[in-house]
């Protein structure tokens, strides 16, 4: 049988990601200029509320021109309500950074560890706890990745490793390469999960080199997307989804419950209905984390919940995520 590679289903005139990523919009007023919203300039908070906007021009297309409420744009765009301080958001929500940071490895959950292979993101979403932690090019480029490495090796319960960040895809495909020789050497660690945004915001990342340094890969694949809303999908998302398929990945998503977002049944049911469409299985909903300046996206557990039954209702059991939170100090994620 012919199989063509997992890079053929890309399109081959795609441009570099390097150049997109540097391409990005990093100023909110030029953002609202393209979108016909130059009006609401003045709404903007000062110095973008202490948390660079950065946002790939091809996710802004998928944006509606003229809708201050998009939720796509609602996702990157700094707003006034970042400034409030309110209890209970601080800096530091997942309540473990300082020792991410020293090492590069999270071991919390039994069998699976997590490095933080990259600080970076090609897009900077305004709920994100790493709005207080611009931690830099990650531990990749300080020189850590050998310790980490050597960490994952002292312990032979570890199975499963899972690049996070930032974004893990952040990386160039040698760093990736270099990160894929060394895993060789640990025989224990059997699954490699990457949890990434970037096929979404950037799908042109995912691209022939990444493709075929994956699929080569001696090891069962997991790429856990991140998208919130089922209008990040288009054309070229799901070609980037449909080649790591191709090249051995389950792909699974991780979406952040965020209000005036997706924080509807009918919006949430969507998603899970294009994920499907694209090959990806919904995983968790998350429950925000309690970040200082994201206050005003957050939903309460009751309406979370009803929510979740809502789809119940409406969806086969398999298209509804499981609702989750994340709290420091716990064996894994905590269903509500
Ligand atoms: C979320 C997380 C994981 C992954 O948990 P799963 O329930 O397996 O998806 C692993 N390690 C750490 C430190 C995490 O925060
Ligand atoms: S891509 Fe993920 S890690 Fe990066 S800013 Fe968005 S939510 Fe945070």
């Amino acid at each position: 049988m012919i199989t063509a590679s997992p890079a053929a289903r890309l399109s081959p005139a795609a441009p570099d990601w390097r150049e997109l990523w540097r391409d990005a919009i990093t100023d909110a007023g030029e953002l609202l200029q393209v979108l016909g919203l130059a009006h609401l300039s003045d709404r903007l908070p000062p110095g973008d509320a202490g948390f660079a906007l950065r946002v790939p021009r091809g996710f802004v297309a998928r944006m509606r021109p003229g809708d201050p409420r998009d939720p796509l744009l609602l996702q990157v765009l700094p707003q006034l309500a970042e400034l409030d301080r309110v209890p209970g958001f601080g800096a530091d929500a997942v309540g473990d950074l300082a020792s991410l940071e020293a090492r590069g490895v999270l071991h919390k959950y039994q069998g699976r560890a997590l490095l933080i292979a990259s600080g970076s993101c090609a897009v900077n979403c305004r709920y994100c706890f790493r709005r207080h932690f611009p931690y830099g090019d990650g531990i990749a480029a300080a020189g850590q990745w050998r310790q980490a490495l050597a960490h994952l090796q002292s312990d032979p319960t570890i199975s499963e490793l899972i690049l996070s960040g930032g974004d893990p895809l952040a990386l160039s495909n040698s760093k990736l390469e270099e990160l894929g020789r060394g895993l060789a050497e640990l025989p224990h660690v059997t699954r490699l999960r990457i949890h990434t945004r970037l096929p979404v915001v950037l799908p042109e990342r995912v691209d022939a080199a990444f493709l075929a340094w994956f699929d080569a890969l001696p090891l069962q694949k997991v790429v856990v997307l991140h998208a919130n809303h089922a209008n990040e999908f288009n054309p070229a998302v799901d070609a980037a989804c449909a080649a790591l398929r191709q090249a051995g990945a389950t792909l699974l998503n991780q979406s952040v419950l965020l209000r005036g977002i997706n924080d509807d049944t009918a919006t949430l049911a969507a998603l899970s209905e294009r994920l499907f469409a694209t090959g990806v299985l919904p995983y968790y909903l998350h429950q925000l984390d309690r970040v200082q300046g994201a206050a005003h996206f957050e939903v309460d557990d009751a309406r979370a919940l009803a929510l979740v039954e809502g789809m119940r209702g409406r969806l086969p059991g398999y298209l509804v995520p499981r609702l989750v939170r994340e709290v420091a100090g716990d064996a894994s994620k905590r269903p509500l």
